[in-house]
């Protein structure tokens, strides 16, 4: 048995109930697995988990999952090609995934086609969080996290009911160490010259959709409920 699994017996009923009652409703959905492309502070993690409860799909946070393989060069070495193939075979992922922050570079995306290929799948759609440089700063600088859940907060566009503390749980907010002017710089320089082609070459395979990421947060998920539904 999973060394992570609950005995189901100590799952209160009303839990058990709400996510039976989850499935049923999901089951009736239509597969979608997305890629979220843009630069840090672009929205992707704020926008995630509305795309994820509309479309009953799984938010796979590559930052976590694949960071080791990336510093290691490997693209999607060996034990990042495992963690993904494990994790999109959770329940949580049956109508597909949305993965965020993740391929950074033509070769993952190559690589990432290879495998969904053998599962004989692919990537239906990319959402490409468009916006210009000099709105990100302000954006980075001012976002605090619930670490537990990547929920993402902002002291001026998106405060937290009270300050410093997650809406849900109550549970104290961080902010990451390389969320400063300084580091988001080079997070950008590496943005553009490795992760730019990445939206080209989507393009060309003709899953691209455009949003304006420098709407407010609202508007840019009435576009992102437009490309998903056409
Ligand atoms: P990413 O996951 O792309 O790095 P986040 O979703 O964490 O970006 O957003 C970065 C910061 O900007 C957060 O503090 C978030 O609350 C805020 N934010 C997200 N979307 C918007 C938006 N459309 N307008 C203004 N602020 C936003």
């Amino acid at each position: 048995m999973a060394s992570s699994a609950v005995a189901l017996e100590d799952v209160p009923s009303v839990d058990m109930m709400t996510e039976l009652l989850r499935r049923f409703k999901c089951s009736s959905k239509p597969d979608k697995r997305l890629v979220l492309i843009g630069p840090p502070g672009s929205g992707k993690g704020t926008q995630s988990p509305v795309i994820k409860d509309e479309y009953c799909l799984c938010h796979l946070a590559t930052g976590d999952m694949l960071r080791s393989a990336v510093a290691a060069k490997t693209p999607l070495g060996i034990k990042a090609k495992e963690a993904m193939d494990k994790a999109m075979k959770k329940p949580s992922c049956e109508k597909g995934f949305i993965l965020d922050g993740f391929p950074r570079t033509v070769v993952q995306a190559e690589k990432l086609d290879e495998m969904l290929e053998k599962q004989g799948t692919k990537i239906d759609k990319v959402l490409n969080f468009a916006i210009d440089d000099s709105i990100l700063e302000e954006r980075i600088t001012g976002r605090w996290i619930h670490p537990a859940s990547g929920r993402s907060y902002h002291t001026k566009f998106a405060p937290p009911k009270v300050h410093g503390f997650d809406d849900v749980t109550g549970e104290p907010l961080i902010q990451r160490k390389d969320d400063t002017a300084q580091v988001l710089k080079s997070r950008l320089e590496a943005f553009h010259k490795q992760t730019e082609p990445v939206i080209d070459y989507y393009a060309k395979k003709g899953v691209l959709a455009q949003l304006h990421a420098e709407k407010p947060p609202k508007e840019v998920t009435v576009e992102v409920q437009k490309v998903l539904s056409s």
